[in-house]
């Protein structure tokens, strides 16, 4: 149900090349990366009418958007930030949807002004709608399946306790918000987690919400969100999305036969577009033999790599300057004053001070989720297009730390 991934593969002098060239930590994406991923799941689902709008959230520099918009690619955004990202990135407001989940509705008005599809999960919210904009501006309803998908429960939100989506025993309630609003509602919508690795858990979610979208007669699309799997470490299962296409194009042909016509259907992956694109460079300081341990520790911490410590996530571990050597078993570690660990008991290859470690699988979740604790300045960005490597966002300087501060008087 699930393919197999072998080996990480990294151009080991390129990337020393760019930790001189730009300093460390670094973090390096690269587009044909992108554009791979990309163009496999459009192949796996190209019997469909398929849209693919990429979650901006897992990493939101707007050449990344620009890239994604130049390959055809909608936007999935979750603010009005990311929003306005993506209009400035060159998405046209129908190529946005907004999905969002517990803000005000002074934020879905702002969307709406600004002219992107709208995605309510909660009821309260759709009335509001109705009463604004009845049946003037076409919605879209996410509904939530109650199937437990993803990797833990911090990233799963279709199960029962989750905050997401309208559940599907609401259908009635929906129903009737529906028909006394006249909503327009143009599209249905489930995201059920992040991490699913099992085909059969995305085609059940995706046979109930089917279920629901027969109660529905002006359907445009339906979105099946995202949750796509990759590998994080060599011998790592990743969801097999060929197989996936497959079956997801046999099921919809039989729906729109039901249906009576056909619909476009759409995915919204970040992880699964940036992940395998992101490489993560940072400097050993320390080799530090304790009783029990042997600690690298290197040129940053979970304010710049949070997802170990977060998701218990694994990254798999280059030693980009001693390729080949004997392996040793390490803890890797940062700068962070609180338990900041990247890495458990890793075999890697003999690690000495200054030399340079890579972080694989560093495109999703890593820059998007930095922040400036201990008052660490945020690493510098550079991509990767057409084999020159541009810088697309500078590291951080210390005035940086001070720009949104106000200097009171405290003499008293
Ligand atoms: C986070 C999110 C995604 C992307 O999830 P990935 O696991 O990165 O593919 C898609 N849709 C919505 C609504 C999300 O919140």
């Amino acid at each position: 149900m699930s393919k197999t991934k072998q080996a990480f593969a990294v151009d080991a002098d390129y990337m020393l090349k760019l930790s001189q060239k730009y300093g460390t930590p670094l973090y390096v994406y690269d587009t044909s990366v992108m554009e791979k991923q990309y163009k496999r799941l459009k192949k796996a689902f190209s019997k469909l009418d398929t849209q693919i709008n990429y979650a901006c959230k897992a990493l939101s520099n707007t050449n990344v958007l620009r890239f994604f918009h130049s390959l055809g690619a909608g936007l999935d955004t979750v603010s009005i930030e990311e929003v306005q990202l993506g209009l400035h990135s060159g998405f046209s407001p129908d190529q946005i949807i907004f999905t969002p989940n517990c803000v005000s509705f002074d934020e879905i008005r702002q969307a709406v002004e600004l002219g992107v599809r709208i995605n309510i999960d909660n009821l309260s919210i759709l009335e509001q709608f109705g009463n604004t904009y009845g049946n003037s501006y076409p919605v879209c309803v996410r509904m939530n399946p109650h199937i437990m998908a993803g990797g833990n429960t911090k990233i799963s939100t279709g199960h029962i306790d989750s905050k997401f989506g309208i559940s599907i025993h609401q259908m009635r309630h929906l129903q009737r918000i529906a028909e006394s609003y006249k909503l327009n509602i143009n599209g249905l919508h489930m995201h059920t987690g992040s991490d699913i690795l099992d085909v059969d858990v995305f085609i059940n979610g995706a046979n109930l919400l089917l279920d629901c979208a027969l109660q529905f007669n002006d359907l445009e699309y339906i979105d099946f969100g995202s949750g796509f799997k990759v590998a994080y470490k060599p011998g790592d299962m990743e969801t097999d999305v060929e197989l996936l296409g497959e079956r997801m194009t046999e099921l919809m042909e039989n729906f729109f036969v039901e249906y009576g016509r056909k619909l476009t259907i759409e995915f919204e992956p970040g992880k699964f577009l940036v992940s395998e694109s992101g490489y993560f460079l940072a400097d050993v300081n320390v080799i530090k033999q304790t009783t029990a341990t042997v600690f690298a520790g290197i040129n940053t911490g979970l304010n710049h790599f949070i997802r170990p410590m977060f998701y218990d996530a694994y990254h798999h571990i280059t030693n980009l300057s001693n390729i080949g050597a004997n392996e040793r078993v390490y803890t890797v570690v940062g700068y962070i004053c609180e338990t900041d660990t990247f890495a458990w008991d890793r075999r890697i290859s003999e690690i000495r001070e200054g030399d340079i470690l890579c972080f694989h699988n560093a495109g999703a979740y890593l820059y998007a989720m930095s922040s400036n604790y201990n008052s660490r300045l945020k690493p510098a960005e550079v991509l990767i297009h057409k084999g020159n490597d541009y810088l697309i966002s500078r590291r951080q300087n210390f005035e940086d730390l001070l720009s949104t501060q106000i200097e009171i008087p405290l003499n008293n």
